[in-house]
């Protein structure tokens, strides 16, 4: 391969330009014009239908449909596996080189089609144009990166060698994996999670979140216009209870890669960990979790900062991020000044469909989720004070107001259980050190801020914050690929570090290798 430059991250388009404006309007004309379509499963290598369907509607106007992927049944997904087992060795024994080589190709169909993508995640997933783009580049990041990565690992470090031995470790793909993402990233951890498996030489049956099908569908489409062998990827959806626990259990799957909700991520770790008949491995699970993100806001701060950080990442992608800020614990000091901060920059955020670049918000994912994050709203009345929002907002879509309780107890739900939507939980603490403890009060450990001016308490908050992503005088969210490594502590899950130096190690086995010389 030749001289390849340094990874940096995908820059973003600029919507205030008229030309990106122009370009983006025209891709969400040719998204709509495309939606209400079929597409096919791909198990061993071939399309499959099978007259029942995952059907994917537009969160902003529940009556569209964005499209339909077909539904797998228990046997399909047992044939996928096994397939997936049966070409792993040819697909493991291609050179480093080629399968490099078509993930590079990926990315670079990725960035001359962003747009199209940036539409199909407004479509599908209710993002605005800005996190549409950002996911978009995160996702051209991660193929860049782990391609790279996997370079790295084609070529070890050496190790120490023994007088008349010859001494060499090399890294193996691992078989069969069950890769497992969520919707609210459906495209970016979507690919960087299918790639990095296929990329280390595994071969992989992917089981797409029913939200968000037809990116899925997409992307799976666009690795098999890079080159990828059909018979490498499988495309497998249906529900967690029909295919899920037969997936993650058949005894060819070698490990699974799964990021979502903790019970599920849990459900999979316990049945992952069974032994079976004809089970000749240890799976391997890496899972990423759930979060309960706090930002603490110290009294010597910035404290327009501190409110700006703390809105945009409790309600960008309307809360529905496992990085979202939904604790904001406040230094008594300033906790009355921040609250008459925070409101009206709350109540500046406006709501509507997420095609519409004026709205700051769009509708959250389903209406199952509207009716779950308005229960919390409601506990909330009980649990806290009412700052601002409250209610479910204007529109057909799924819209909820941006909304914010204060005064809210370490021992409240509200404080302690993912919600996963746009609802602040805001807590006040005597000095810092009781603010930091409170941050740590909580089963979950992903990201987390602080900010202040204090070096003795951003010290502090280095060495005790206890959480796999920590930020100092910036937002929580946001993580940027090379740069911030992404996993969480505690039940937030494996700590797998996304987008970072050692995530292809997961999807790897090391072999060592003592040659006695003659
Ligand atoms: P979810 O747990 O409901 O679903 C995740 C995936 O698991 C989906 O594809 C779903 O179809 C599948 N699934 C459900 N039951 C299954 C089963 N029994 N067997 C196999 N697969 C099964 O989560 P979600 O609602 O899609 O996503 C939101 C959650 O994801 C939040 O908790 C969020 O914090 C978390 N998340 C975490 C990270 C991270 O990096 N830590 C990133 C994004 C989202």
């Amino acid at each position: 391969m030749s001289r390849l430059p340094a990874f940096r991250n995908e820059p973003y388009a600029d919507f205030a330009r008229p030309e990106n404006r122009r370009a983006m309007e025209a891709a969400l004309v040719r998204g709509r014009d495309a939606c209400g379509r079929e597409y096919a499963l791909r198990i061993a290598g071939r399309p499959v239908t099978t007259g029942a369907w995952v059907r994917s509607v537009n969160p902003s106007q529940p009556a569209v449909l964005v499209g339909s992927l077909a539904r797998a049944n228990a046997a399909l997904a047992a044939e996928a596996v096994a397939d997936a087992a049966a070409f792993f060795p040819q697909w493991a024994r291609m050179s480093v080189d080629d399968r490099v080589g078509i993930v590079f190709r990926t990315a670079a169909l990725l960035r001359e089609r962003k747009n199209e993508f940036n539409a199909w995640l407004v479509l599908e997933a209710g993002k605005s144009w800005v996190e549409a783009e950002a996911e978009t580049a995160e996702a051209i990041d991660f193929c860049e990166y782990y391609a790279r990565q996997m370079l790295r690992w084609a070529n070890p470090e050496p190790l120490l060698q023994l007088p008349g031995e010859r001494n060499e470790l090399t890294y193996l793909p691992l078989g069969v994996g069950v890769v497992i993402p969520p919707w609210n990233f459906p495209l970016a951890i979507l690919a960087g999670m299918t790639v990095a498996a296929l990329v280390c030489g595994n071969t992989v049956v992917l089981k797409p979140s029913s939200e968000t099908p037809v990116i899925a569908a997409q992307f799976v489409a666009l690795l098999a216009e890079a080159g990828l062998p059909p018979r490498a990827l499988a495309l497998c959806a249906g529900s967690g209870a029909e295919i899920g626990d037969l997936l993650v259990t058949h005894p060819l799957t070698r490990f699974i890669s799964f990021t979502g909700s903790r019970d599920v991520g849990l459900h999979i770790n316990e049945l992952a960990a069974r032994p079976a008949p004809g089970l000749r491995w240890i799976r391997r699970v890496v899972a990423e979790m759930g979060g309960k993100d706090a930002i603490v806001v110290d009294a010597d701060c910035d404290l327009d900062a501190a409110v700006a950080g703390v809105v945009a990442s409790a309600f960008g992608y309307q809360g529905q991020k496992c990085s979202a800020c939904s604790r904001a614990i406040v230094h008594g000091a300033v906790y009355e000044k921040f609250l008459g901060r925070l409101g009206p920059a709350v109540d500046a955020l406006t709501v509507g469909d997420a095609a519409d670049p004026s709205f700051a918000m769009g509708p959250v994912i389903s209406a199952a989720a509207r009716r779950s994050i308005l229960g919390y709203m409601d506990l909330g009345r009980t649990e806290g004070h009412l700052l601002t929002g409250g209610h479910a907002a204007p529109g057909d879509g799924y819209f909820l107001q941006p909304t914010v309780f204060a005064g809210v107890a370490p021992a409240a739900r509200l404080f302690r259980e993912e919600i996963f939507g746009p609802v602040l939980a805001v807590t006040p603490a005597p000095d810092f050190p009781h603010a930091l403890a409170l941050a740590n009060e909580s089963d979950y450990g992903l990201t987390g801020a602080v900010y202040s001016y204090v070096p003795a308490h951003l010290d502090e908050a280095r060495r005790d914050f206890h959480v796999g992503n920590l930020y100092l005088n910036r937002k929580c969210t946001g993580a940027m690929v090379g740069a911030h490594p992404f996993g969480g502590f505690n039940l937030s899950g494996t700590d797998s570090k996304a987008g970072g130096p050692d995530y292809l190690l997961q999807f790897l086995q090391a072999k060592s290798i003592a040659t006695r010389l003659p």
